[in-house]
């Protein structure tokens, strides 16, 4: 077809293309240039990064109860420039920090609630608490917002000095580990302008994926029950137990697991069971969670586990009514952003570990008797020293935990990027997960991640056709044939009650063991442990 063109046409048409490409490449070695000085810049950050990671961790505040935690980071986004929205979607520890100007909206964030009875003491290979029973970051979370605070902060200073247009949003997973508040915040309208989310989550490698995670959502729903009380020996007989009715409850749902999909998860505990054996129980309750691969999966077990409620009630002759407390849908996560995520992960590495790092984390494999192999059947020894590879949707899934980041994700293009802080083969959920938390380890796996995240940013700012792109899977892809049903009426009002007698019970004792940077180098040092701590001492 060319040759029908006149000459000059031809030649002006190359001269475009070349000219265009030139633009293209310089355009990129712009980015490239860009990226090169923030991963300095955060280099740079690594005392911040420790003072930010340690200082969250002293806290260890489960959810909804993670005030000094939401104080302390909105302080440090509010001294550089971002405005905050406190107390959204009616969660008093939630929060929304903005900054920037016009489209594209990029939102950064990540979980911020420990685990109960998970205190530790950070950098010793043995099971020894801050506070006995207290909680603690036995999960990590007191790493992934201050990585993508750190972030955010050096972006800001070039999109300013390059006249960028962008929003930088940032928002914390406030109690993830009760799948409490991300489908709330979109429920609320949060998300509704957000063109891309980051999502960080603490790893023991650099990883990220996309498509469908294969893990489970769920429902998370207390059952109360109500009888009338009466002399548990004197007259029984006029009593209607609440308990009964729980326990009537369990023995059918253990019954029913026989007849479940083998990749559901149910599990229950009673979070109300009477006061004392001689007076019938007239309040009783029990926490369920339900968890499934599919939406249809997790609400026929929601109906059904409802049914129940209704059914024990009347067998014991008491009411029953139900609160959902939590909820997540499966994960599924957008193609384009982890491809850009992931050829970052590529230029950042993962850190340079040192022998006290690689010493702690074989102690602490050693403690908690760590598997040999990951489940895709990677050695487990010491710390990763070769980078994850990017994963696409999973083939077969037999089920799993949940997170209610996918509540985002359905909604809006998000990512999960995994950064390095955590020892591979730990049981999660657990004292052990802590140990390495406000050590070097978690330390260089914040900053190294900061890395990955503040260069995909750039990415995202200067290429517009990633967002295009990650809009275009998430409409044409993601969402072709699956719709988003939230599982939360209108007025479900988020759990905000949940964890406030523990916290206040803890938070006095923990409060002596605030990290103080100004007198301390790192918690470690104000801890008085010496890294690493590989046995206890006088005990072997
Ligand atoms: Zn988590």
């Amino acid at each position: 077809m060319s040759n029908s063109y006149p000459k000059s046409i031809l030649l002006l048409s190359l001269v475009f293309i070349s000219s265009f490409g030139f633009a293209q490449k310089s355009k990129n070695s712009k980015t490239e240039a860009l990226k090169k000085e923030v991963i300095n810049a955060l280099e740079a950050k690594s005392k911040t990064a420790q003072e930010m990671v340690d200082m969250t961790f002293s806290f260890s505040e489960l959810g909804f109860q993670e005030t000094e935690t939401s104080n302390y980071l909105t302080n440090i986004l509010e001294k550089n420039g971002f405005t905050i929205e406190r107390g959204i979607g009616g969660i008093p520890t939630a929060w929304m920090a903005k900054w920037g100007n016009g489209k594209p909206f990029i939102a950064l964030g990540s979980d911020i609630d420990g685990i109960p009875k998970a205190s530790q003491k950070p950098g010793v290979a043995y099971k020894e608490p801050i506070v006995a029973d207290a909680p603690g970051h036995g999960e990590g979370h007191n790493s992934g917002l201050p990585l993508v605070i750190l972030s955010a902060i050096e972006v800001k200073k070039i999109m300013e000095r390059e006249k960028m247009a962008g929003t930088l949003i940032i928002w914390p997973g406030v109690a993830e580990e009760l799948v409490g508040t991300k489908a709330w915040y979109i429920r609320d309208g949060y998300f509704k302008n957000v063109d891309a989310c980051i999502f960080t989550h603490v790893g023991s490698n650099m990883g990220v994926s996309w498509g469908d995670a294969g893990n489970n959502g769920l429902v998370s729903v207390e059952f109360k029950f109500e009888g009338s009380s009466a002399h548990a020996a004197g007259a029984p007989w006029r009593g209607k137990s609440a308990l009964d009715a729980v326990e009537l409850m369990n023995i059918a749902w253990n019954f029913k697991r026989e007849h479940l999909k083998p990749t559901q998860r149910s599990h229950y505990v009673i979070t109300d069971g009477g006061d004392q054996p001689n007076v019938v129980p007239s309040k009783a309750s029990v926490w369920y969670y339900l968890r499934e691969r599919t939406y249809e999966d997790i609400k026929s077990m929601y109906d059904e586990a409802i049914l129940y409620s209704k059914s024990v009630a009347a067998m014991t002759g008491t009411k029953v009514s139900h609160q959902l407390l939590g909820t997540a849908w499966p994960g599924h996560f957008n193609k384009p952003i982890a491809e850009t995520v992931y050829k970052n992960i590529k230029t950042v590495g993962l850190p340079t570990w040192d022998t006290a790092d690689q010493q702690l984390a074989r102690a602490v494999q050693k403690l908690v008797n760590a598997p040999k192999k990951t489940q895709r059947g990677e050695p487990i020894d010491g710390l990763a020293t070769k980078i994850d590879t990017l994963n696409g949707p999973v083939q077969f899934s037999s089920g799993g935990g949940s997170d209610d980041i996918a509540d985002i994700a359905w909604n809006v293009p998000t990512v999960v990027f995994r950064y390095p802080s955590n020892i591979p083969g730990t049981p999660g959920h657990n004292w052990a997960d802590a140990i390495s938390m406000a050590t070097p380890i978690a330390h260089k796996g914040v900053v190294a991640g900061s890395k990955v995240v503040a260069a995909t940013l750039l990415d995202m700012l200067t290429n517009p056709k990633i967002i295009t792109d990650a809009a275009d899977y998430h409409k044409n892809v993601q969402t072709k044939d699956v719709k988003y049903i939230p599982f939360l009426e209108p007025s479900t009002p988020a759990a905000t009650h949940l964890n406030k007698k523990i916290m206040d019970e803890f938070r006095p004792q923990l409060k002596k063991y605030y990290y103080d940077p100004t007198k301390y180098k790192t918690y470690l040092e104000q801890l008085g442990i010496t890294y690493p701590t590989l046995e206890k001492k006088g005990t072997e």
